[in-house]
Formats: C-alpha cells, sequence, structure tokens
C-alpha cells in the first residue's frame, strides 16, 4: 500500500441557510464508513436541540478569539454576527489518518479552505427555488421570524459570491435528498480515485 493510498478527503458543504446542507452531511457520514464529522466552534446561541460538542462547541467570544489568534482554527468566518470556525488540529489528524472529513460551513470559511487546502472536495448546495428555501426554513422552526428573514437575505449574496469565486467547482441542486447524496458520493468518487 503506497502512502498515497491512506490520503483522506476534505469534503466541504456550503450553502444558504434551509438549503438542506444538513440532512446531505449526515447521510454522507452516514454512508462513508471511515468519515467524520468536523465539529465547529462558534458563539452562536445553542438551540434548545442542540447538545454541546455534537453539532458545534459553543463557546464564548473570549475563548474564540483565544483560539483564533493561536492558529488553532483552520477557517473562521462571521455570519450574522456569530462567530464560526473550524478547529484545525483534528481536521488534519483525521486526515492524515486516512478519514473522510465533512464539513458545513460558510461561503467565507469555503474561500479560506480553498486557498489553505486547495485538494478539497467543495460543494455548493442550492435550493430548487427561492420560495422553497424560505419554506423549508420556516418550516424548522429554529429561528424566529426576523431571523429566518435575515438568513433569507443572505442567500443571493452567499450564492452570488459562491458562483463568481471560483472556490466551488460543484454545484448541486438539493430537491430530493436522495439524488444529492448520491451526487455527492460520486464527487468524492471521482476527486478520490
Ligand atoms: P447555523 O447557525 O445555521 O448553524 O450556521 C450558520 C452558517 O454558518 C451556515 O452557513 C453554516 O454552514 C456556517 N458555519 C457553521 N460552522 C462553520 C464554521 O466552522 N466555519 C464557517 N466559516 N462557517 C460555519
Amino acid at each position: 500500500m503506497t502512502s498515497d493510498s491512506k490520503r483522506g478527503a476534505l469534503v466541504v458543504i456550503s450553502g444558504p441557510s434551509g438549503a438542506g446542507k444538513t440532512s446531505i452531511c449526515n447521510e454522507l457520514l452516514r454512508r462513508i464508513p471511515n468519515s467524520r464529522w468536523s465539529v465547529s466552534v462558534t458563539t452562536r446561541p445553542r438551540r434548545g436541540t442542540e447538545v454541546d460538542g455534537q453539532a458545534y462547541h459553543f463557546i464564548s467570544a473570549a475563548e474564540f478569539e483565544r483560539l483564533r489568534a493561536a492558529g488553532e482554527l483552520l477557517e473562521s468566518a462571521e455570519y450574522l454576527g456569530n462567530l464560526y470556525g473550524t478547529p484545525r488540529r483534528p481536521v488534519e489528524e483525521a486526515l492524515a489518518r486516512g478519514e473522510v472529513v465533512i464539513m458545513e460551513i460558510d461561503v467565507q470559511g469555503g474561500a479560506q479552505v480553498a486557498q489553505k487546502m486547495p485538494d478539497s472536495i467543495r460543494v455548493f448546495v442550492l435550493p430548487p427555488t427561492m420560495e422553497t428555501l424560505k419554506a423549508r426554513l420556516a418550516g424548522r422552526h429554529t429561528e424566529t421570524a426576523a431571523l429566518q428573514a435575515k438568513r433569507l437575505a443572505e442567500a443571493d449574496g452567499e450564492i452570488a459570491f459562491a458562483r463568481s469565486s471560483g472556490h466551488y467547482p460543484y454545484f448541486i441542486t438539493n430537491d430530493i435528498l436522495e439524488d444529492s447524496v448520491n451526487e455527492v458520493l460520486r464527487i468524492i468518487r471521482e476527486k478520490t480515485g
């Protein structure tokens, strides 16, 4: 076995809030045997159903700044007034073990990962229509109406940035979850051989 065959893969999933990124990531984690979720740090308040350490590590702004200053974050961004970042070490260690790391980050973070890790597989998830996006955001009942509106207002800019930046070689339209998951699996296979 060559050392190359043990190399892992970094899969970056981005897209507007409500596009269905989390559902896609959960299915990828279920279906790819040696995959792991990159647990981000965030200063966003924890939602009722969220468990600290699972989707996110919920930390203070001071702790976030400490991590960023110490070079412990692979990338970081501010989204609607909250800070989000990817702890660097767990990603590097998992990749060194040959695992497939899956992360869900915004487009600013995606741009940073594209520069630092050009071999990463970056996929942007689009909603079938903006109406669908609105309906999905409203249907999940995790944000207030005001916050849903803010997230929706971000969507156009995120999509425009993803298209113009060139950092996302792959765009998928998430209409039927099963099809989207199969498409991302096909992309990963294509890229990792
Ligand atoms: P949410 O508050 O809905 O969990 O996430 C808001 C946005 O932040 C989403 O676009 C999500 O992909 C993004 N996000 C989550 N974790 C990270 C991270 O570690 N880094 C960056 N740059 N964005 C993140």
